[in-house]
C-alpha cells in the first residue's frame, strides 16, 4: 500500500513561535523524510510485524541517533529541542520508528558518551551515529519490570575478563542489535553497564513474537549463558541505578515530545475526515459532538506542546528534573492515547482499517504508556516529587 501523506501540524497557540530558524528547519526536513520514507510504507510492515530495517541509514542521515552527542564523536551536536522535535516529527509517522531512535541516542549512545572510557567512545559512537553499527539496552528483566533494582543478571570477576549469566526480557532492537548495554550486578551487588556484543559465546537474542503493539519494532530477550566480557567493555564512570535512570531519563524526554506527534497525526486525520465525511446530509465535522473530541483534542495538544517545550528550555539549561520528565513523559502518552480513541471512533469503520494511521498509533501507544516507566509509577514519581513520601513500597 503506498499512500500520499498530507499530514499538516496543528499550531493553535502559535508555537512555532517559540522555536529558532534551525529548530524549523530541522523540523522541516525530518517531516519531508518521514513522509518520503515512512507513511509509504510503515503500515505494511507494521501489519506484517517486521522492521523497516532499509529505514537505519536515513535515521542516520536525518541525525536521529543521538542528536545531542558532540560532533567530535559523530553526533549532530544539537540542543535538547532540536532533539525532542526529531523525535516528535519520527513518532508522527510511527512509534516504533521512534523507539529504534531513542533507544540508539538516548539508551545505547548516551550511556557510552555519559559514562564510557575515551576509548569506548571513540570505538562506538561515531559508528551508532550513523547506523552502521546498532544498539539496544538491557535493563527488564523476566521478574523485574517496575523495580529494576531487584535484577538478577550478574557479572563475576574471573581475573583478565568478567563472566556474565542472566536474562533480559522487552529489548527493543535486541534481534539484529551489533551491541548490548547491559545493567547487570557484580559480586558486591553493585549495577554496572557492560557493553555486550553481538557473537560472544553464549550471548543469544531471542525474538519476542505475536505483539498486538509496535508490531514495526523488534522485540526480544538478551540471554547470556557464561558470556566472557573483555574487562574493557564495563562502563568505567557509572555505578548503581542511576546509571540506567540517568539514560531512562533521556529517552523519557523524547517519548514526551514524540508521543505529542501520534497525537497530532490522529487528530490531524481526524479533522479532514470530520469535513469530508457526510451523514445525515452534512459534514459529520458540523455535529456537535464530533466537535467537542476534536475541540477537547486541539485543547490537550496545545497544552502539551507548551509543557514539552517549556521542559525542553529546562533541559537546555540543564535544569530539568527527572521529576518534571515524568510528568510530561505520562501527560504526553495520555493525551495521545485518548485522542487516537477518540479519533478512531470518529473514522467509524474506517477507523479500524490500516487505510488511516489511527489504530496503529493507538495499539503502539499502548507499549508507550508502559515502557520507561509506566503510566502509575509516573504518577508516583510526581507523588513523591511533591509529598516528599515514596508510595512505591
Ligand atoms: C514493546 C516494549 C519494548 C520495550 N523495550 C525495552 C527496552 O528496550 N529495554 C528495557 O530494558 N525494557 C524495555 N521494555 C520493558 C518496559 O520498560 C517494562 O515493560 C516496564 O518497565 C514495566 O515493567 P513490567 O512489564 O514488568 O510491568 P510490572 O512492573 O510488572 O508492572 C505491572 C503493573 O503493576 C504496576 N505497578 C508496578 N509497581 C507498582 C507500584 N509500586 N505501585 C503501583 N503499581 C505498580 C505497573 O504500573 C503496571 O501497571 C519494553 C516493553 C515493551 C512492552
Amino acid at each position: 500500500m503506498s499512500k500520499k501523506d498530507i499530514y499538516e501540524s496543528p499550531d493553535y497557540y502559535l508555537a512555532d513561535e517559540l522555536l529558532s530558524e534551525e529548530h524549523k528547519l530541522i523540523r522541516a526536513s525530518v517531516r519531508d523524510w518521514v513522509k518520503k520514507e515512512v507513511s509509504p510504507i510503515i503500515e505494511d510492515y507494521a501489519q506484517r510485524a517486521e522492521f523497516p530495517k532499509h529505514l537505519i541509514k536515513g535515521l542516520g542521515e536525518i541525525g536521529a541517533f543521538g542528536p545531542t552527542i558532540p560532533v567530535e564523536y559523530g553526533g549532530a551536536g544539537l540542543d535538547y529541542m532540536a532533539y525532542g522535535i526529531i523525535m516528535q516529527e519520527i513518532e508522527r509517522g510511527d512509534s516504533g520508528i521512534r523507539s529504534t531512535a531513542s533507544v540508539q541516542g538516548s539508551l545505547v549512545m548516551y550511556p557510552i558518551y555519559a559514562y564510557g572510557s575515551e576509548e569506548q567512545k571513540q570505538k562506538y559512537l561515531p559508528k551508532l551515529a550513523t547506523g552502521e553499527l546498532m544498539g539496544c539496552f538491557g535493563l527488564t528483566e523476566p521478574d523485574q519490570g517496575s523495580d529494576p533494582g531487584g535484577m538478577t543478571t550478574n557479572f563475576k570477576d574471573a581475573g583478565d575478563h568478567y563472566v556474565l549469566n542472566g536474562a533480559k526480557m522487552w529489548i527493543s532492537n535486541s534481534p539484529f542489535a551489533d551491541i548490548a548495554i547491559v545493567w547487570a550486578k557484580n559480586e558486591a551487588g553493585k549495577i554496572h553497564g557492560l557493553i555486550v556484543e553481538r557473537g560472544m559465546e553464549g550471548f543469544t537474542t531471542p525474538e519476542t513474537h505475536n505483539k498486538w503493539s509496535l508490531r514495526a519494532s523488534s522485540t526480544g530477550e538478551l540471554v547470556f549463558d557464561n558470556v566472557k566480557i573483555p574487562k574493557e567493555n564495563l562502563l568505567p564512570n557509572v555505578s548503581g541505578l542511576k546509571g540506567p535512570l540517568g539514560c531512562l531519563n533521556q529517552a523519557r524526554y523524547g517519548i514526551a515530545w514524540g508521543a505529542l506527534g501520534a497525537a497530532m497525526d490522529c487528530y490531524d486525520t481526524a479533522l479532514r475526515y470530520s469535513k469530508e465525511r457526510k451523514q445525515f446530509g452534512k459534514a459529520i465535522g458540523g455535529f456537535q459532538l464530533q466537535q467537542k473530541k476534536l475541540a477537547e483534542m486541539i485543547t490537550e495538544i496545545t497544552k502539551g506542546q507548551l509543557l514539552v517545550w517549556r521542559l525542553g528550555t529546562l533541559k537546555n539549561e540543564n535544569r530539568a528534573t527527572p521529576a518534571q520528565i515524568s510528568m510530561s513523559k505520562r501527560n504526553s502518552v495520555e493525551t495521545a492515547l485518548n485522542i487516537a480513541r477518540d479519533a478512531r471512533q470518529m473514522l467509524g469503520g474506517m477507523g479500524i482499517t490500516g487505510e488511516y494511521p489511527i489504530m496503529r498509533h493507538m495499539m503502539n501507544l499502548e507499549s508507550v504508556v508502559t515502557y520507561e516507566g509506566t503510566h502509575d509509577i509516573h504518577l508516583l514519581i510526581t507523588g513523591m516529587d511533591v509529598t516528599g513520601l515514596e508510595a512505591f513500597k
